[in-house]
């Protein structure tokens, strides 16, 4: 290709595309079907050539207040022209100082350290590794493996994998190489449902089992996203962290999904008003701009590593606390401090409930379920990707289910009648899976 008047059509760009990048979670010999880009702006994706879509997917639970906000253009614009980066080893910054204080003080009671990370599965890893470093650091370093519960997805790193279901959460083929860590059955209450104190048992006696070598127990609080889209019973994170005290084992919340309002409280752990031992923040952190997470923990915590061996928490990431990204994540949590958010959150709940619910009537939908801005529908068998999803374009919207899921969790702008319109086609394409 030559000359600078050359513009790439859309068809070269999907050609290089399927045979140059590699997309999540797909195959290069059969590669799932893909869709160029051109903008998007607010709720809406607009496709090259195409129509525009309606977002129900706030691009994997991360761009809460729409795309192309204004406040968060403008505060990546103007921070590039001061300071994009800077090493965060020996230097630091107004962003990194201002973001931290907003989280401190944001956060559950207790949780007042802040290590910036630059994804959501490095934050699981860094979460991880200080629950090791405690231990090692208490000198009792025989505490050492994790604890989690079956259906939950905690990112795609090593570590992270050894915690994730080990059937839903993607990565069995990697059992092999994976440390072996121990599952409890997923929760079986609701959140809705009844709260029947046997559902704690199986945690209980794994926890009283394996206590002294455990290190952590690692938890989605409320919702279980990726690895099966669960929504369970406030009583069990609350007697969680009460087992978790009891058996000296810390209790690490990954809020990677839930955080910033996405279930109707800042974070989930305020459903059982438990504050964790360690914290895990990231996807809407930035409100969808940049890659950005963050692990926090308690001073207890932080001071007993530091005071241990080797003195130090052993992490470090190149982009640790990159303003840009720094600065953009404030005037998210900003935005979204100055809307009346829950207010917002409530009024996508009635809308999702009431517009998924024509498919409760199918045969082969076994389940709807909503909270907050997040909408299920579980289907008898699982979908064909590839062939579901152009449906979706055809119907203009962007929803990517995966296995018998059908997920809405829109960005938190989304108005009455895009909501009504983005469920309409969500009940036409799952009516005609049957
Ligand atoms: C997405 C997610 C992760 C991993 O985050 P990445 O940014 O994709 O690495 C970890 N935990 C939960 C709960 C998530 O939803």
């Amino acid at each position: 290709m030559t000359g600078i008047c050359s513009e790439n059509s859309s068809n070269e760009i999907l050609a290089f595309d399927r045979k140059h990048l590699w997309h999540p979670y797909t195959s290069m010999i059969n590669p799932l079907p893909v869709f160029e880009v051109e903008s998007a702006s607010g709720v809406r994706i607009k496709l090259r050539d195409g129509p525009e879509l309606i977002d129900g997917m706030a691009s994997w639970w991360s761009v809460i207040h729409g795309y192309s906000h204004p406040k968060l253009v403008a505060a990546i614009q103007e921070q590039a022209e001061t300071l994009s980066h800077v090493m965060f080893g020996g230097l630091t910054h107004k962003p990194a100082v201002e973001l931290g204080r907003k989280l401190v003080e944001l956060t559950p009671e207790g949780l007042d350290r802040v290590f910036f990370c630059d994804s959501g599965s490095v934050a699981v890893e860094v979460a991880m590794k200080m629950a090791l470093q405690y231990f090692h650091a208490k000198g009792r370093p025989e505490k050492c493996t994790f604890a989690t519960v079956r259906s939950g997805y905690h990112g795609d790193t090593f570590h992270a994998m050894s915690v994730c279901d080990p059937v839903t959460g993607m990565h069995h083929i990697f059992s092999g190489v994976l440390p072996t860590y121990h599952f409890a059955p997923k929760p079986g209450c609701t959140f809705h449902g009844y709260w029947d104190a046997d559902d704690m048992r199986p945690l209980k006696n794994l926890l009283e089992k394996h206590h002294d070598s455990l290190c952590a127990l690692i938890l989605e609080p409320i919702v279980q996203g990726a690895g099966g889209m669960r929504f369970y019973h406030a009583n069990y994170l609350k007697e969680a962290r009460r087992l978790c005290d009891t058996f000296d084992v810390l209790l690490i919340a990954d809020e990677i999904a839930t955080g910033f309002g996405r279930s109707g409280k800042m974070f989930g752990c305020e459903h059982s008003s438990v504050s964790p031992d360690i914290l895990c923040l990231g996807k809407a952190l930035t409100g969808g701009m940049l890659s950005l997470a963050a692990t926090i923990t308690t001073e207890h915590i932080a001071t007993t590593i530091s005071a241990g061996d080797p003195g130090v928490f052993m992490h470090g990431p190149t982009f640790m606390a990159n303003p840009l990204a720094c600065r953009v994540a404030i005037e998210s949590i900003e935005v979204l401090l100055a809307d009346n958010w829950q207010g917002t959150i409530g009024v996508i709940e009635s809308g999702l409930q009431e517009g998924l619910e024509p498919c409760r009537d199918f045969s082969h939908v076994t389940d709807v379920r909503c909270l907050g801005a997040i909408g299920v529908v579980e289907l008898v068998r699982p979908v064909e990707m590839g062939a579901i999803q152009r449906r979706f374009v055809d119907h203009g919207v962007w929803v990517r289910p995966f296995g018998r899921l059908v997920n809405l969790m829109p960005p938190y702008c989304i108005g009455k009648e895009d909501l009504a319109l983005l469920c309409r086609a969500v009940v036409n394409v799952v009516a005609e899976e049957s």
